[in-house]
């Protein structure tokens, strides 16, 4: 699948659950915080449906992530079929970490099961590792049981394990050298996160917006100039620098200050109730779980995906007076 301005369509981001065990400030404001109704939400095997079509269109990423996808029950028996879909190739999970360490069996934990399911690697949220500041940015005080699942996602020996923290004035702007001292010490890849005007546009302002520019100016100030990686990718629009005198990677997501952010999109959303978003920082999403639940063909589907790719547009709107129609709990990131 490919767009009008050349974007390939490689990489499919499953939200699974607009639920969440935690409150970001940034993610979910007081206001929004109900949940849709069960019969909303895409079932298991409609969701699984549809990322086998958009296999068959090209996707060959998935990322699984919600809401917190780990509170959804069945997620293992989910993810156990996406690995034998052809074409998949990487299977990725989103996750605030807090439920990683949980025991599922006497001998297993989440994180194990996950990696026995299929999933490949995991993006691990986390802003700070100040126990008082962490429980303001997310309304719980969960940091312990997020260094747990930390702990159990490195045992249970994933691919890649990245940890994601968002840039906040005012909140964590201390806690970038922490952050990738914590990472250096667990061979970790740690990625620093604008803020955006998701969710509801008050979830970013002036003071408290940190650019990655100002987030690298702090940096180097304690280690010197960073020394780009061009040759270096993930998945996404990540841009990656070496530490100096180290073998320690960090990476920066600019989506607000970059304007070749857009440039190489490879992404398509689905969110937990059906809707397929070919930008996350646009309005337009178009509901494919009424054609799905009408008894739509294979053929039907795929022609709706080719749709939707068209209507990718070729930047984000976050820079325009961008209004949230939904809000980034229920988009997934
Ligand atoms: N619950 C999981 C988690 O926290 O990683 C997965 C879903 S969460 C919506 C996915 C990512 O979106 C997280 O890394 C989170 O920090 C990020 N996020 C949420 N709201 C954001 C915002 N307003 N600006 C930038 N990133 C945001
Ligand atoms: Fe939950 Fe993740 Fe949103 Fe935080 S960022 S409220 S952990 S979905």
């Amino acid at each position: 699948m490919q767009d009008r301005y050349g974007h390939r369509i490689s990489y499919l981001r499953v939200s699974i659950t607009d639920r969440c065990n935690e409150r970001c400030s940034y993610c979910m404001p007081q206001e929004l915080q109900e949940w849709l109704p069960r019969h909303e939400i895409l079932t298991y095997e409609e969701t699984l449906r549809l990322i086998r079509i958009a296999a068959e269109l090209g996707v060959s990423k998935v990322r699984i992530t919600g809401g917190e996808p780990l509170t959804r029950r069945g997620i293992l028996d989910f993810v156990r079929p996406i690995p034998e879909i052809p074409r998949i190739t990487s299977i990725g999970l989103s996750t605030n970490g807090t439920l990683l360490a949980r025991e599922i069996t006497p001998t297993k934990t989440m994180a194990e099961a996950l990696r026995d399911a299929g999933v490949q690697s995991v993006n691990i949220s986390l802003d700070t590792l100040d126990a008082a500041v962490y429980s303001q940015i997310t309304g719980r005080d969960f940091l312990a049981q997020v260094l747990d699942g930390i702990d159990a996602a490195i045992a249970a020996g994933f691919d890649q394990i990245k940890l994601n923290a968002v840039l906040m004035r005012g909140r964590n702007e201390d806690q970038l050298l922490p952050l990738i001292e914590f990472a250096a010490e667990r061979n970790l890849l740690v990625r620093f996160i604008e803020l955006m005007p998701v969710s509801t546009t008050e979830v970013l302002n002036e003071s408290n917006f940190m650019s990655v520019m100002a987030a690298k100016r702090s940096i180097q100030s304690a280690y010197g100039s960073l020394i780009p990686e061009t040759e270096f990718r993930t998945n996404g629009p990540a841009t990656y620098y070496q530490i100096p005198g180290r073998a320690q990677r960090i990476g920066f997501i600019g989506a607000m200050t970059n304007m070749h952010f857009c440039e190489n999109c490879n992404k398509l959303r689905l969110t937990c109730d059906g809707k397929l978003r070919p930008c996350l920082g646009s309005y337009l999403e178009f509901d494919i779980m009424g054609p799905l639940r009408a008894g739509a063909s294979d053929e039907e589907l795929k022609q709706f995906f080719v749709n939707v790719v068209d209507r990718k547009p070729r930047e984000h709107d976050f820079r325009n007076n961008y209004q949230p129609n939904r809000k980034m709990i229920a988009i997934g990131g």
